[in-house]
């Protein structure tokens, strides 16, 4: 019964994988855009190790998690030559761990998180978050208007590991309209600043627009792994 049950998930999970693949392939096309500048991270966060060493075997290599414990455990199991990617808000305690086992940090938004990283033996590098949501200052990620400030007072060490900006597209807003802004953003960062380049945007609903708009890193969860039983 287990080695049956193990064999549908691989069957479900490489379908899915499959179908997002020809969705990224088309969305590529219509941008005229080569597969290698483009990252797929399969965000395997509430969906047990498991799954995550199925997404090996059909060959991926980064995942994406939001919590701290979560990720730590998930690279413990796994092993491997994977490169795992933390996507949730940042809390300062954590950022020793965090630093232990992720190459990348999508959601840095705080001057003095930056300082924390700073003293950690290994430094991961840094997406800078950005927060479109003008009226909702609570939500993680520095405010566009904010943003050159923030990038102008990083530590300089961590300055030469910001790779990019990452942006979640607001729930109320089109993702056409707040990736377009964000592609924008990142033409204006990238002018001043061209090893910021990278651009962590689109997810399962909306990651052809983000690649439309020039996403260099997706972060995909329910569309390969199925819908999660509680939203982190
Ligand atoms: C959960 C999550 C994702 C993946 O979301 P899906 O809709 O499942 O693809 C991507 N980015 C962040 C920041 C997330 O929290």
């Amino acid at each position: 019964m287990r080695s049956e049950s193990a064999i549908t998930r691989l069957e479900e999970i490489s379908s899915n994988l499959a179908q997002v693949n020809e969705r990224i392939g088309i969305a590529l096309k219509v941008a005229n855009r080569q597969a290698e500048s483009l990252t797929l991270i399969a965000v395997t966060k509430t969906f047990p190790t498991s799954d995550a060493a199925i997404l090996y075997e059909l060959g991926l290599r980064n995942f994406g998690e939001n919590r701290d414990e979560e990720g730590a455990r998930k690279s413990q199991e796994l092993g491997g030559e994977i490169i795992w990617h933390f996507q949730g808000q940042v809390q300062s305690r954590k950022i020793p761990s965090i630093s232990h086992w992720a190459r990348y940090v999508h959601s840095l938004d705080e001057l003095s998180h930056a300082s924390k990283f700073l003293q950690q033996p290994n430094l991961p590098e840094f997406f800078i978050q950005v927060n479109l949501e003008e009226d909702r200052p609570d939500r993680g990620g520095v405010r566009a208007g904010e943003l050159d400030r923030f990038i102008g007072d990083l530590p300089e060490e961590i300055y030469a590991r910001a790779v990019g900006l990452m942006a979640v597209a607001p729930i109320d807003q089109e993702a056409d309209m707040a990736f377009g802004a964000m592609a924008t953003l990142s033409a204006r960062v990238r002018a001043n600043h061209p090893g910021i380049s990278g651009l962590s945007i689109g997810m399962s609903g909306d990651f052809e627009s983000a690649i439309i708009h020039g996403a260099t890193h997706i972060r995909i969860g329910s569309s390969i792994l199925g819908s999660r039983k509680a939203l982190t």
